[in-house]
Parts: structure tokens; C-alpha cells; sequence
């Protein structure tokens, strides 16, 4: 088994931590043989391994650079079994906000003009270097943030930001139970329906809202439906598998285990369900309250812009 971040923040790997005690059941069913948080197993290590040797990869993070890229299709040659696990390599994640700048303009904020930087040389980071000692090389920051299944073929999904790890165990055990597994590229680790079909806030027929908030906006009840309060909840388009815990700790859904099966976007499947509910037929009013939402993308798209129809801003 092998267990690999790309650009991720840490969280997924993190999540594999978390089963605790449960570590030992998994290692007692496999050997983990790369996984850059725990174990020194060069890159070198991995390429002179046969092709396929590896039975399961858990792949986390989105494909932001050239490393990325490189371990990705390494990883997929060396595995059986390739899953994108977590919201960074299921959708691009949050990582792939980035797709509403290009890489000029994220260049210039952090080497220039962030407010904790002193750069009057405008340096920039080189991908090759010439030292005496030889040539450095650093990554090629590319321009989009991808999912991992736009660069190689992914055989599962396991998503969340990051996956709740029972989750992950009943996918390891089924795994290694050799139990009969789905078909590729289906989503495991998660359910066929909605957020909102598990969720227990109580819901109203036809509920029309003049006014959205954001959530510190609001003296949230505790038992209504966050969308009938006016908060954006994005449980109407996301799959279900968590448990509803955001929601259970009174947190309005963000979309990180991804659309549900009846969903192909689901940022445009919430702008759908936002529209049927305001309480309005006057075009200029719907402006008004549309403009309520504060960063509509980023709070459609916060964990799928470079997996949606968009897939990035045209700059
Ligand atoms: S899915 Fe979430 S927890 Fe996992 S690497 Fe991405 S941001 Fe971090
Ligand atoms: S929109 Fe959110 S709060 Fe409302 S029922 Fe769906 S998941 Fe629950």
C-alpha cells in the first residue's frame, strides 16, 4: 500500500492517522511502503519497483506542478489500485481556488505584493538553477490546478475534505477481505443521496427567502433548515457519507464529498436550487438579493472548480 499527498494541506494524511488503534489492523492486512508523512522511502525507491507491485494507492492532493504530475503517473504505473482520495484529487479542492487567478497573478501576490514581502529584485523562483555545485531544480508551477483523474486513469473516489476515516477503514477492509469491489471509477466510501436526504433540520414545502446571511450573520435555531434560515447550504447538490457532521455541529454544508450521483456540477445544480427559492419576481429585487451572497464561486465551487464545467476563470 502506498499513501502519496500532491498539493494537499496535510488534512488527508492526517485522516489516515486518525484511525488510531486501527492502524495495526491495517497493518497486519498490508505493508505500507511509501508515505512521504511517516516513512523516508525515496522517490528513487518507488521507480525501481515492477509495474503494478503496489496494490492500493491512496492518492491525496490536487496536480499543481510538475512533481505532482510526475508522481501521479508513476504512482499509477507502479498500482493496482488507484483511489483519489479527499477533495483536492477527487474535484481540485480548495486548492483549486487558485483556478480563478492564472499563474502570473499568483506569482505576484506572493513574491511581490503580499504584505509580509520585501522583494525590490522582483526574484522569482526558477525551476532550473545553475550552482557551482551543479543544477537545482525546483517544480514547474503549472497555470491550472487539475483533479487527479485529468491526468491519469483513477479506479476509485473516496471524498471529503478529508474523508472520515471510518470510512476509509470499511474501504480498506473491503479491499482486503477480498470483497467484491464496485465498479471502476465509482465513488466509495459515501452514499448514493443528498446531504439533505440525512440531514434532520426540519424542511418546509416551498420556502421562498427575501435575504441570504452568512452564518455569523444569524441566530442560527438549531433545528431549521439552514437554507429556509437564509444560509447557504450546499446539502441540496452534495453527497452524503459524513454523517451530516457539519451540519450536526451546526455548520451549513460546503460541498467536500462532491455532487451527488444525479449531479454533473454541483455548483451549478445549487444555483438552480438558490434560484427556485427567492421571493421575488422583479428582476432588479432578484439582483439585490442575489448580490447577498458574498463570493458566489467561491462558496458554489469551493472544493470543485477544476473538476466543474468551468474547470477555471478565463483570465
Ligand atoms: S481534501 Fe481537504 S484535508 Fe485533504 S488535502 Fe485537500 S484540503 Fe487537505
Ligand atoms: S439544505 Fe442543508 S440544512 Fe437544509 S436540509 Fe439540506 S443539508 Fe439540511
Amino acid at each position: 500500500m502506498a499513501i502519496y499527498w500532491a498539493s494537499a494541506c496535510g488534512g488527508c494524511c492526517v485522516s489516515v492517522l486518525d484511525v488510531h488503534e486501527s492502524l495495526f489492523t491495517v497493518t497486519e492486512r498490508a505493508d505500507i511502503i511509501f508515505w512521504p508523512i511517516a516513512l523516508d522511502t525515496k522517490y528513487a525507491d518507488v521507480k525501481a519497483l515492477p509495474n503494478g507491485y503496489i496494490d492500493v494507492t491512496l492518492f491525496n492532493g490536487a496536480i499543481r506542478n510538475s512533481e505532482n504530475e510526475y508522481m501521479a503517473m508513476l504512482l499509477r504505473e507502479k498500482s493496482k489500485i488507484l483511489v483519489a482520495y479527499g477533495s483536492c484529487a477527487h474535484m481540485g479542492g480548495i486548492p483549486g481556488l487558485a483556478n480563478f487567478f492564472n499563474r502570473k497573478e499568483i506569482f505576484e501576490r506572493v513574491y511581490q505584493t503580499s504584505e509580509s514581502t520585501v522583494n525590490p529584485e522582483k526574484i522569482r523562483p526558477q525551476p532550473s538553477f545553475q550552482v557551482p555545485e551543479g543544477n537545482l531544480h525546483l517544480p514547474v508551477f503549472f497555470n491550472d490546478v487539475k483533479p487527479l483523474d485529468k491526468v491519469v486513469c483513477v479506479d476509485y473516489y473516496l471524498p471529503g475534505c478529508p474523508p472520515q476515516t471510518e470510512r476509509l477503514i470499511e474501504v480498506f477492509l473491503a479491499i482486503t477481505n477480498g470483497s467484491e469491489l464496485p465498479g471502476k471509477k465509482s465513488v466509495v466510501g459515501a452514499r448514493d443521496k443528498t446531504q439533505c436526504d440525512e440531514c434532520e433540520r426540519k424542511k418546509t414545502e416551498n420556502k421562498h427567502i427575501k435575504k441570504f446571511y452568512r452564518p455569523f450573520e444569524i441566530q442560527d435555531d438549531g433545528e431549521t433548515c439552514f437554507l429556509e434560515q437564509g444560509v447557504i447550504c450546499l446539502g441540496p447538490a452534495t453527497r452524503a457519507g459524513c454523517g451530516v457532521r457539519c451540519i450536526k455541529g451546526n455548520a451549513p454544508c460546503r460541498g467536500c464529498y462532491g455532487p451527488s450521483p444525479d449531479v454533473t456540477d454541483p455548483g451549478a445544480k445549487m444555483m438552480s436550487a438558490i434560484g427556485t427559492m427567492i421571493d421575488s419576481n422583479d428582476p432588479e429585487e432578484i439582483s439585490e438579493i442575489v448580490e447577498q451572497v458574498v463570493d458566489p464561486a467561491g462558496t458554489f465551487y469551493r472544493f470543485s472548480l477544476p473538476g466543474s464545467i468551468l474547470r477555471r476563470k478565463i483570465i
